[in-house]
């Protein structure tokens, strides 16, 4: 048997390489940052080349650090960043036009109109997306609208369209796969979560002709093999996943009410609902979760927009830290928050909120606030607005909480983690190995190919660091919580009176 397992991790700002033993170990890792193409205010694009030769050499790279070649593992995984559209040309394999980013908004008027038609409500219904142009239908359709020749092409059958995963398999493969996974599809805003195929109608509005689209498979499924001059041998590629249903997958939330929390620059909260798609009444996001069979399992998503980016701010902006780390310093300084609530709106609300008026706000501030409190104050809003998923999510899905699993930077850090379990009420597990999107995708190609025999083996791997329980008392907790409501509401109220 083969002792390896490579995981492709496409992330925004880098690619990287790990590869994994059989026990979920780290045995090499390599990363490297590419080019953030920012050519109009509001747009961001990536040089689809970039992509592939910044994933390739990684992977090189990391094989080479372990002194091993292509016959030494057993698969690949792909996990990346979601949404982003590429097309190229099926003939040449020619990218038309640079990777349109998720984060860029260039077709929001698009989706502006689109969210006045009877199609909306639809397309929420068939995608269980909130239309937005972060998903790929309106990416797709501004290239095929404004690059030129490129209408031409499509209707001459002669374009390919694909997420990150879809063009990475493309050249991996040597150009013989065009293919994508559930959980990419999931976030194209085209495809219908429920009857797994992608959909007519939204084709039809957005002018995307259907044989651009990569057939769509399970995300354990055995997708193709490398093409031998790519990586110096032929491995199977054998995983596929967008990042955070890969986190999801790798920290081993496998039933209905596991949840996971990823403390990045933003927070990504997908809960595990089994095999029903739930609607939300609280504005989350139905995706589809990583898995191995036809018949799927679903999760809900929310995501809490600025989280480790306000560490960011207190360090550049507000110079109040030198290291993101040293927040955990001054907030365990001092006992409380004295009393002060910051809630981080610098861009708007979402959920449960969903007001893109509201603005940052500071309450509560008193002679005896300090350096520390404000520190504390910001560390514990990401708590605050993760709590406020987490209700949502148990409203909405009806299930109780089995327990929050955490990755991501900022969980690094134990006076967050506390203050997380103490508000929500319930232990926050953090696992030795924070790499869970790398791992999700290694697990996910491993299962297809039999290097694991089961989901049962994968989870014998998870293993705790630190487990943090909750240490208040219930009247402290929702004492807390009601100062952060009533802190939210003068950030929504703000946003009210500029009106
Ligand atoms: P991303 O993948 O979004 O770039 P990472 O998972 O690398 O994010 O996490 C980086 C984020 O976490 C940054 O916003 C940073 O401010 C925050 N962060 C990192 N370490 C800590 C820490 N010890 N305490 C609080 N926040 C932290």
């Amino acid at each position: 048997m083969k002792e390896y397992i490579m995981a492709l991790d496409q992330g925004t700002t880098s690619s990287r390489c790990i590869i994994f033993d059989k026990g979920g170990n780290i045995c090499s890792m390599a990363q490297k940052e590419y080019t953030q193409i920012y050519p109009v205010a509001g747009w961001v694009e990536h040089n689809p080349m970039e992509i592939w030769s910044s994933q390739l050499s990684v992977a090189m790279e990391a094989m080479a650090k372990l002194g091993i070649n292509a016959n030494d593992i057993d698969s690949i995984g792909i996990t990346n960043q979601r949404e982003t559209t590429i097309i190229w040309d099926r003939n040449t394999g020619e990218p038309v036009y640079n990777a349109i980013v998720w984060q860029c908004r260039r077709t929001a008027d698009m989706i502006d109109i689109l969210k006045n038609t009877p199609l909306s409500d639809r397309i929420r219904q068939k995608t269980g997306l909130i239309p937005d142009a972060y998903f790929s239908a309106s990416k797709i359709a501004w290239i095929l609208e404004n690059v030129e020749g490129v209408r031409e092409k499509a209707d001459r059958g002669e374009l390919l369209f694909g997420t990150v995963d879809t063009w990475l398999i493309y050249k991996l493969t040597g150009g013989k796969v065009h293919a994508t996974d559930y959980t990419n599809a999931s976030r194209t805003m085209l495809f219908d979560i429920h009857k797994l195929c992608w959909d007519k109608e939204i084709l039809d509005y957005f002018k995307i002709p259907v044989n651009m689209l990569p057939k769509a498979y399970p995300s354990s499924y055995v997708y193709g093999i490398t093409d031998s001059n790519v990586l110096g041998g032929e491995i199977l590629i054998a995983g596929v996943a967008g990042d955070q249903q890969a986190a999801l997958f790798g920290q081993c939330c496998f039933e209905p009410g596991d949840v996971k929390n990823t403390y990045g620059t933003g927070c990504f909260l997908l809960m595990n609902t089994g095999y029903t798609a739930i609607n939300s009444k609280n504005g989350l996001l139905t995706t589809i979760a990583a898995g191995e069979k036809h018949d799927v399992e679903y999760a809900l998503e929310g995501s809490v927009f600025v989280g480790g980016a306000s560490v960011q701010w207190l360090r550049d902006g507000l110079r109040m830290i030198k290291s993101a780390g040293q927040s955990l310093e001054y907030a365990t300084a001092v006992e409380d928050s004295n009393g002060m609530y910051i809630v981080p709106a610098f861009a708007g609300m979402g959920a449960p909120y969903w007001n893109p008026y509201a603005r940052g706000t500071v309450v509560g501030i008193t002679r005896g606030c300090s350096k520390e409190h404000f520190v504390r104050a910001t560390l514990e809003s990401i708590a605050y607005q993760t709590d406020d998923l987490i209700t949502a999510m148990q409203e909405d899905a009806k299930v109780p909480l089995n327990s929050l699993k955490v990755d991501g930077g900022a969980s690094a850090n134990d006076f967050l983690m506390q203050f997380q379990a103490d508000i929500t009420g319930e232990k926050v597990n953090r696992p030795k190995c924070i790499e869970t999107t790398a791992l999700g995708a290694a697990y996910l190609a491993g299962l297809a190919t039999g290097y694991y025999k089961s989901r049962e083996e994968i989870k014998a791997n998870w293993q705790l660091d630190t487990a943090f329980c909750p240490d208040i008392s219930d009247e402290h907790r929702n004492g807390l919580k009601k100062g952060w409501k009533r802190a939210v509401k003068c950030a929504l109220i703000w946003a009210q009176e500029g009106e």
